[in-house]
């Protein structure tokens, strides 16, 4: 039996049939749809992957059990599809798969629609993002993926575009511009829609923005409500209730630095509550004493927030770090369960946010059930048992004006999250959600508030870069490397615990898939594609993909056969801005989806990416021009070049530069703008040449300092 109950109705099953030409499928097994085990009519059960997380719970459960513990031996491949776009960079994206299709994006927002039988492209959309964007956005150019319904595919694209295509063609149907260009506001998380609305957020809470989620009518792209995630000026009036209530939280002018508060991927709808849960970001800036410095939790910093989806209508909140000051953002995935606790059945949400601690709330009420920290944690105590409050430490309170100290606070959670957005799974049977967990220290130091400004629109978090990034000394930076971790953890949310975790080799991994075969499924950072006993643990079955893998997997059925499909294309923040513990993780040679079945055919050819030599010129600079070029560096170029100038993503490694031995050449890069339209931003705008001429010098000290050292990290 290919699942355990064909839960779509018969009339849509047998559209999708023939729309595939599986007539092998339209038997009238399809029943309606059933409430799953645990989630009832949020988790009904598809054949397709019709929603991002499969379900309007998010479960990312799938029913479909063909491939299964028994079975999964012989899971091979069945057809890939390079994702084509102007340069190789991250891919974050969870196919959609409808009636035999498959839609998928890519970095720079591209669409593939693809024959998810056989791969082929039926047609591909690239919104011509302009490459200046890239500068816009902290964590990589990526695309979370898309949403299908009614017809049209919608995609938020990076540059702030709500774009509707025609489903059957791909030809733009409407687009409608969600962010003011001026700002630095990016979209990388996949819209949502909710009867006739699309719901989307978006991105910036490093670039000194306002957060806020916007409904668009499906139909025609025009704006139906705003629900801003934090308050604005006052004396421009709120624009409700909920903005004025949030507002008493805040101190000093904070609407000048936007607040922050980005709702840049989360959401998850509960049909017959009828709420629309967003989960929101950091603050903007980080530092407080910039941000708001006469303290206050600074509503609705890190929290899920419960709105009308018809109105935008506030409805509770439950804030998961009150004066957020670390980049803890409540973005993270939400799964929607109901789980018995105590011995009652409680409707809950269950989310692991970068703090470090796995929450599940009352999501009728946004009351605190119960919250443990699944990873160490270094700024709190922990949680109020009562209210989930955590009790932070003083010493963690690192950019408060009257605790700001000369030395960094070693935090852990870093702002990469002891989670970040990779999605979780739900699986009923087991009760266990699995999730890519990573421990690592990062050491925050604040900027005195009289030396801020966003005046570049740059990314700007308010820390001293002048003091900045892991110390270059090998031996501590090794030492630093040995407190990295990452694994794939299962926690009992009832009884919050973790119940096993497999070990990874590097901590940026991916997202996870669960299966009524018993399975779960992740890619990780060194490129396997594995799955594992949802029960035990126990590693069942793996695929080298040749590109580190941050996407979360799906699954379908077409016809009489089920296929399992994920995207590659390491990338994201980490590979990005912190290649040193990550050397383990592969770079794409490639950006593409690669699917799966049993007694698949296909033959999947294994990539390297490129290598360069390491030839530096001789390093002459005076210790004094090499330490203003570390700290210009880290002010502009460490969040995609890499902290201290080690990168391990797609991005190019400058310290393997050709161009570090040729000002000239080095400057057409930096302030001439040459590679622009490939994502490399012109800094003409913010770095003299003076500037780019101290980075220079600073990166032939990187790059001399390994080809003295190569064991050095
Ligand atoms: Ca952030």
């Amino acid at each position: 039996m290919l699942n355990k109950s064909m839960s779509r109705s018969r009339a849509v099953l047998l559209v999708g049939c023939l729309l595939a030409g599986v007539l092998s499928a339209c038997s009238p097994s399809g029943s309606d749809p059933h409430p799953a085990a645990n989630g009832g009519y949020l988790a009904q059960q598809t054949v397709d992957w019709a929603l991002h997380g499969n379900n309007p719970a998010e479960t990312r459960y799938s029913d479909l059990d063909q491939i299964n513990q028994d079975t999964v031996n012989d899971l091979k491949v069945a057809w890939f599809a390079d994702i084509e776009s102007r340069s190789l960079r991250g891919v974050e994206a969870t196919p959609i798969v409808i009636d035999g299709v498959m839609y998928v994006s890519g970095p720079w927002s591209v669409v593939l629609a693809l024959d998810a039988r056989t791969g082929e492209t039926l047609w591909a959309y690239d919104p011509e993002v302009e490459g200046a964007t890239a500068r816009k956005a902290c964590c990589d150019v990526v695309n979370r993926g898309v949403a299908v319904a009614d017809g049209k595919v919608l995609l938020g694209a990076l540059d702030g575009r709500l774009i509707a295509l025609d489903q059957q063609s791909g030809s733009v149907v409407w687009q409608t511009q969600t962010t003011d260009l001026e700002k630095s506001y990016t979209i990388t998380g996949a819209p949502r829609v909710i009867g006739d609305k699309v719901i989307i957020g978006n991105g910036g809470g490093e670039y000194g923005v306002r957060g806020y989620v916007t409904a668009y009518d499906l139909e025609t792209g025009t704006q139906v409500w705003r629900f801003y995630t934090v308050p604005g000026n006052p004396e421009d009036g709120f624009e409700s209730a909920a903005m004025k209530m949030a507002a008493e939280t805040w101190t000093g002018e904070w609407w000048k630095h936007g607040g922050g508060g980005t709702a840049w991927d989360s959401f998850a709808y509960d049909p017959e509550l009828d709420l629309l849960y967003v989960g929101t970001g950091n603050g903007s800036p980080w530092n407080v004493s910039v941000r708001s410095p006469g303290g206050g939790d600074n509503l609705f910093l890190s929290s899920i927030v419960a709105v009308r989806p018809d109105t935008g209508e506030y409805v509770w909140h439950f804030q998961t770090t009150p004066e957020d000051q670390w980049d803890y953002t409540a973005t993270q995935h939400m799964i929607l369960a109901d789980l018995e606790i105590d011995g009652a059945i409680r409707k809950v949400i269950m989310q692991a946010p970068k703090n470090g601690f796995f929450y599940v709330i009352d999501r009728e009420t946004g009351a605190f059930i119960s919250g443990q920290n699944y990873v160490p944690v270094s700024w709190t105590t922990g949680l109020d048992p009562e209210t989930g409050r955590p009790d932070i430490l003083p010493e963690a309170r690192y950019s408060a004006a009257e605790t700001q100290k000369d030395t960094p606070f070693l935090g852990m959670p870093s702002p990469g999250g002891g989670h970040n957005w990779h999605p979780m799974s739900f699986n009923p049977e087991t009760g266990l959600v699995y999730f890519a967990a990573m421990e690592m220290p990062y050491g925050y130091i604040a900027l005195d508030a009289e030396d801020f400004s966003y005046t570049d629109k740059a990314w700007n978090t308010g820390e001293d870069y002048a003091r900045f990034s892991m110390p270059e000394d090998p031996e501590i930076r090794a030492q630093i490397r040995s407190m990295m971790k990452g694994y794939l953890l299962a926690w009992d949310p009832v009884a919050q615990k973790e119940v096993w975790r497999h070990p990874l080799a590097t901590p940026w991994n991916g997202g996870t898939l669960s299966t009524a075969g018993g399975l779960v499924f992740q890619g990780n950072g060194e490129g396997y594609f594995n799955a594992f006993d949802a029960a035990t643990g126990k590693k069942m079955w793996e695929q080298q993909l040749s590109s580190g893998v941050v996407a979360a997997p799906v699954t379908y059925a077409i016809g009489d056969e089920q296929y399992v499909s994920v995207a590659i294309g390491w990338g994201g923040v980490l590979p990005l801005n912190l290649g040193e513990p990550l050397k383990r993780g592969v770079p794409p040679a490639v950006n593409r989806v690669v699917t799966f079945k049993l007694g698949g055919e296909g033959e999947l050819p294994l990539e390297t990416a490129a290598a360069f030599e390491l030839d530096p010129p001789e390093s002459i600079a005076s210790a004094e021009v090499i330490s203003a070029g570390r700290t210009a560096y880290h002010k502009s170029c460490w969040m995609c070049h890499g902290d201290s100038g080690v990168n391990n993503s797609s991005v190019p490694n400058l310290r393997y530069s050709r161009t570090l031995g040729d000002p000239e050449i080095f400057n057409a890069f930096v302030l001439g703008g040459i590679a622009e339209a490939r994502g490399m931003p012109n800094f003409s705008d913010n770095l003299t040449p003076d500037d780019a001429e101290v980075i220079r010098a600073y990166l032939v000290r990187r790059a001399n300092d390994l080809k003295n050292n190569p064991e050095m990290p």
